[in-house]
């Protein structure tokens, strides 16, 4: 058996805590990648693993992505995630967060926690009862910065495919750009929305057809099978719900000239971000363009640090830097000929210190 330390997802982590506590019955791995720009921040991941190791490669990935994401959304925050190893039954008990969030506490602000899939803000509410590192709680006051990430992470991605069709298509508006929305949830549903006011023409799908459906007639568009979006003739596609979508199969099916939305983690392999820019299709990475959620985080988190309420004013205008930050990606792209994703890799590599 090869060390997990040994293996390439390791990446030189700077931390990777194991955690278990016999009362609550809790396990879990906490993993910060990179503290050089500030506390490792990201969210903790409660799921059900069929095999524990899938558990750590999970942290250890999505503790890097974190370092990037941070790094490129210009926030003084490092790279950190935590998981909680779930039973076959998601069993979850306040015991259990109760001892999570004294393993947070334990490192003394080395990471910093907020939702991540299957956390619900009462969870960090209860997980916040032992520790103060912790953000994505509840919003205190009118125009204040907190609660539901999604909103901010659907602005971010509207400016984004903003961006990219002036980019790719020279045009300086939505109205009439066909934009084809994969997933219609918090961010997706508040991406198509956005985009609608702009009079976008909208091709929504959903595993959930009635939601898509339901959707399409609010905002006037039109409704798929999930199975079909991704071969849905349009100029952008939007990847709003699951990771790993940009295979050689997803690829070779596309029909666009540029993919941007918010789903984590699109590219199935690292050799996919090439195997993009060769069929000419416009690619924005997906850490920068969703970086709007975990902006909202921590302007919230830091807030609170200096004893004061975020504004929501200010999260705006650190969102509102995405599409400059695309813009720059793109044209390195365009004049080094390396794809975009490896461009935003190196970019972010060199603000933590390791380009
Ligand atoms: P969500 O659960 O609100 O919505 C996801 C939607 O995708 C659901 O409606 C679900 O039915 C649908 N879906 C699942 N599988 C699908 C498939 N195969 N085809 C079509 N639709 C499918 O989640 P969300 O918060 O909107 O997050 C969406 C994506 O964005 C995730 O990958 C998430 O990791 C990423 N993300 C979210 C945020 C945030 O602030 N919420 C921030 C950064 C990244």
């Amino acid at each position: 058996m090869t060390a997990f330390w040994a293996e390439p997802d390791f990446d030189a982590h700077e931390l990777v805590q194991l955690v278990h506590d016999r009362a609550s019955g809790l396990t879990a791995i906490i993993a910060v990648h990179s503290s050089h720009l500030g506390p490792g921040a990201g969210g903790t991941r409660f799921w059900h693993y069929a095999d524990p190791a899938g558990a750590m490669r999970d942290a250890l990935r999505l503790s890097r992505g974190m370092s990037y994401k941070n790094a490129m959304a210009g926030l003084p925050m490092g790279g950190g995630k935590a998981v909680i190893l779930a039973d076959a039954n998601r069993t979850k008990t306040p015991e259990m967060l109760a001892a999570f969030g004294d393993a947070v506490d334990a490192l003394g602000g080395r990471y910093v926690t907020a939702e991540d899939v299957g956390i619900s803000e009462a969870d960090m509410v209860a997980v916040a009862k032992r520790t103060a590192h912790v953000s994505g709680l509840p919003v205190e006051g009118e125009g204040s910065a907190g609660g539901d990430p999604g909103p901010f992470t659907a602005y971010g991605i509207y400016l984004g495919i903003k961006a990219a069709v002036a980019h790719k298509l020279g045009k300086d508006s939505l109205a009439g750009v066909h934009v084809a929305v994969q997933g219609t949830g918090s961010v997706g549903g508040g991406v198509a929305r956005l985009l609608a006011r702009d009079g976008a023409r909208l091709t929504l799908a959903d595993i959930d057809a009635v939601r898509a459906a339901r959707l399409a007639d609010e905002l006037g568009g039109v409704a798929v099978g999930a199975d079909a979006i991704m071969a849905t003739p349009c100029d952008v596609f939007s990847p709003n719900a699951l990771g790993a979508i940009l295979d050689d199969r997803g690829i070779a099916a596309l029909d666009c000239a540029i993919v941007a939305g918010g789903a984590n983690n699109q590219l199935a392999r690292p050799e996919h971000g090439g195997k993009l820019a060769a069929r000419g299709i416009l690619y924005a990475p997906d850490y920068v363009i969703n970086a709007g959620g975990i902006i909202s985080v921590a302007t919230e988190y830091l807030a609170r640090r200096e004893g004061r309420l975020g504004d929501v004013a200010e999260v705006n205008a650190l969102v509102e830097k995405i599409p400059g930050r695309l813009e720059a990606i793109w044209h390195d792209s365009d004049s080094t000929g390396v794809s975009a994703d490896v461009v935003a890799d190196r970019m972010a590599q060199k603000l933590i210190g390791r380009g």
